[in-house]
């Protein structure tokens, strides 16, 4: 088990100095205590992969949830604990994340339940890991420093590029590995072993998926839209049996799959037009695209968990998106009835429009004026401008600020001059009226 590879040069040469810093006060602080100290998972496949990846992840022999507090004397940074599980969490000032775990053997009593804890040695704990590739562990205390320890046989699975689980129960105790293992698959370009595929189709078979709560399902599903490749993973979780079992409202997969493809673009799209991309709620995007193409989106709203705004803004799209799409691709609207057709439409849906329109371009080109000219139009003109001309808040001030902002909108008017006077036009014609009357 003992490899008696040293990877101490490969840390050294491939982390950043902030990584090494806080690897030797866990060793230190390790040390001190008189605990054993393991660096574990995926930064240790990462680093033989030589693939950027800084979420220290250590199991501790020993008290992990004091060694987590003391850690956090010294680095001062956010610490959350899960007395529970024996684990802590702290992300420093600098944003790095750190997860801590008391070395443990876990009994699951019935299938997909939540583990017991208890604790135990190193080897239990990376047993009860997912993969062989994620069982490597590297020690940290100054005596082993750097020494790679390899139980399961993961550095060759590393090597020849394998995803493979520990033990053949794997999937029925945690069907969420199922989602895991096709994501690394296309994450880093391995192959699912054939064994283990075998086992995934088996448990999904045996109605396992049904155990999971939609919550931990709906986590994992944000990570893989996040992937580069969501829709080859998808297809895979299709050809495994799991879309059907998890969203049976929906009946056409190539279409939420040409969807998602389109919708990737579109995000891309998107930041290269708009200054405040960071705001995009990619989530959001993406369970439109699920409610839309599903033959019952009530039920899909709360698997999504969709606040009442959001429920909302999809049953109005549903109603309402084809028709504005046909308005919006005119080839004579004028801008500020472009303006009025998108202003209540938040910028997901309003990638989502362009997704669904069959004249893309000129989709793409009318939101691209919406979003970059038009909703940043404002008025100079003010409510004491038209209190000094008598015109009180009501109807008429309100009908008087649109018609104002309209030409504006239209490029009729620029300055604020020019709203001024069409300002007192728009009052003295008024008043002829009422003379009239
Ligand atoms: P990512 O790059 O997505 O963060 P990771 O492997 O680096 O992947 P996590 O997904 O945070 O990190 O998982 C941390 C470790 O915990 C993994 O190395 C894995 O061995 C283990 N793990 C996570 N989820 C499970 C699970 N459902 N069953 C068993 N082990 C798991």
């Amino acid at each position: 088990n003992q490899t008696g590879k040293n990877l101490k040069k490969l840390i050294e040469s491939n982390f950043p100095k902030e990584i090494k810093e806080i690897i030797m006060h866990g060793s230190n602080l390790a040390d001190k205590l008189g605990y054993r100290i393991f660096l574990v998972g995926g930064i240790v496949r990462d680093l033989i992969l030589n693939i950027n990846n800084y979420d220290i992840d250590l199991v501790i022999e020993g008290d992990g949830l004091e060694f987590a507090r003391e850690l956090n004397e010294i680095l001062n940074g956010e610490i959350n604990t899960y007395d529970q599980f024996k684990t802590a969490s702290i992300v420093t000032k600098d944003g790095i994340k750190i997860d801590i775990a008391t070395a443990r053997r876990e009994f699951y009593e019935f299938p997909a339940a939540l583990p017991q804890v208890e604790q135990s040695s190193i080897k239990f704990d990376l047993y009860r890991r997912d993969f062989t590739i994620n069982t490597l562990a590297i020690s940290l205390n100054r005596d082993t420093f750097g020494i790679l320890l390899d139980f399961f046989g993961g550095e060759k699975d590393i090597i020849d590029r394998k995803i493979k689980i520990l033990y053949n129960l794997s999937f029925i105790e945690d069907p969420i590995r199922i989602f895991r293992a096709v994501r690394f698959k296309h994450r880093l370009g391995f192959k699912i072993d054939d064994n283990t595929w075998e086992l995934a189709r088996n448990a999904v078979k045996s109605d396992v998926m049904h155990e999971i709560s939609f919550q931990r399902i709906k986590e994992e599903l944000y990570i893989i839209f996040d992937e580069v490749n969501t829709v080859d993973i998808l297809n895979d979780l299709k050809k495994l049996g799991i879309l059907k079992e998890i969203f049976p409202e929906i009946s056409s997969w190539d279409k939420v799959f040409s969807m998602i493809a389109q919708c990737k673009k579109g995000i891309e799209w998107y930041k290269s037009i708009s200054k405040t991309s960071e705001k995009l709620n990619n989530r959001f995007l993406y369970s439109i695209i699920f409610c839309y193409l599903s033959e019952s989106d009530e039920d899909l709203y709360k698997k999504f968990g969709l606040s009442k705004n959001q429920r909302e803004i999809i049953r109005f799209i549903r109603i309402k998106g084809r028709e504005i799409i046909g308005k919006v691709t005119q080839d004579d609207i004028k801008p500020f009835e472009l303006f009025s057709l998108l202003k209540d439409i938040p910028d997901e849906g309003l990638i989502f429009l362009t997704i669904l329109s069959k004249k893309k371009r000129q989709m793409k080109n009318r939101v691209k004026q919406f979003i970059t000219e038009l909703r940043s139009i404002r008025i100079y003109i003010t409510g004491k401008d038209l209190e000094e001309l008598g015109v009180k808040p009501g109807p008429l001030y309100k009908e008087i600020i649109n018609k104002i902002y309209r030409e504006k909108i239209n490029g009729k008017i620029k300055t604020r001059e020019e709203e001024l006077e069409l300002l007192r036009v728009m009052i003295k014609e008024k008043r002829e009226d009422e003379e009239i009357v």
